[in-house]
């Protein structure tokens, strides 16, 4: 079944559940969040789990000045806004339960991409940026809110050792280059890759308050080393 289609049933569906206002809403939001998110996609791989991840975003993280973690742009208040759309979100998901969605069956053809390093930015890194919150989501609350540098009680940020985009130009460029600033994709190969180069996750992020974690991009006054001897090694 299409996306189309299971949401014409999920509105079916919804029609049982709330006011005919706050079931359109609803839909209106899933709809939202299929523009940056292929849900079904991601329904398959972790129940969502991950892009629910993606969506929340607290009165916490605004007070630490975390930024959000998605590229939903949202006018006005991003807290209320993206829990408005992770509420709609996880009714969907309790659907897809409901109907036990699974994945069609495959075409076979593999996913490409073929272009600039702006456009594999611009169309992918979005997906980038979401993998890599997947990936750093257990390790972060190993370190159960406490900053690894100065060992105050904090929201604690992601602080790359490497940043996202140089690990994705690198990964263009040892694998997938076919000419100056071009590059042929496959995909699954990529993200394969990018994975890859996120482990040990121990090794590629630091996890810090924030005013350690602009100390050590912004103002400079601690080093990598420092961490690494915070850490024994
Ligand atoms: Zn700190």
């Amino acid at each position: 079944m299409e996306f189309k289609e299971i949401l014409e049933n999920y509105r079916k569906w919804l029609s049982t559940k709330h006011s005919a206002n706050t079931n359109a809403s609803r839909i209106t939001r899933v709809k939202r969040i299929a523009k940056h998110y292929d849900i079904l996609n991601e329904y398959v791989n972790d129940k969502c789990e991950s892009l629910i991840y993606s969506l929340t975003y607290t009165k916490g993280d605004v007070i630490d000045g975390n930024e959000p973690k998605t590229d939903i742009v949202i006018s006005g208040n991003y807290v209320t806004g993206l829990s408005s759309l992770k509420q709609a979100l996880v009714e969907f998901v309790s659907y897809l339960n409901q109907i036990g969605y699974t994945a069609p069956a495959k075409k076979g053809h593999k996913a490409f991409f073929r272009g600039s390093f702006d456009d594999f930015k611009r169309y992918v890194g979005p997906k980038c940026r979401n993998e890599v919150n997947i990936f750093c989501k257990a390790e972060r609350e190993s370190h159960n809110g406490i900053c690894e540098y100065c060992g105050q009680k904090a929201q604690l940020q992601s602080a790359h050792i490497i940043e996202r985009p140089i690990i994705i130009h690198d990964i263009l460029e040892r694998t997938f280059k076919t000419g100056d600033d071009c590059y042929d994709v496959d995909l699954e190969a990529f993200f394969d890759l990018f994975k890859q180069e996120h482990m040990p996750i121990r090794d590629r992020i630091f996890f810090l308050c924030k005013n350690c974690h602009e100390l050590l991009d912004k103002k400079k006054t601690i080093t990598e080393q420092d961490i690494r001897n915070k850490r024994g090694y």
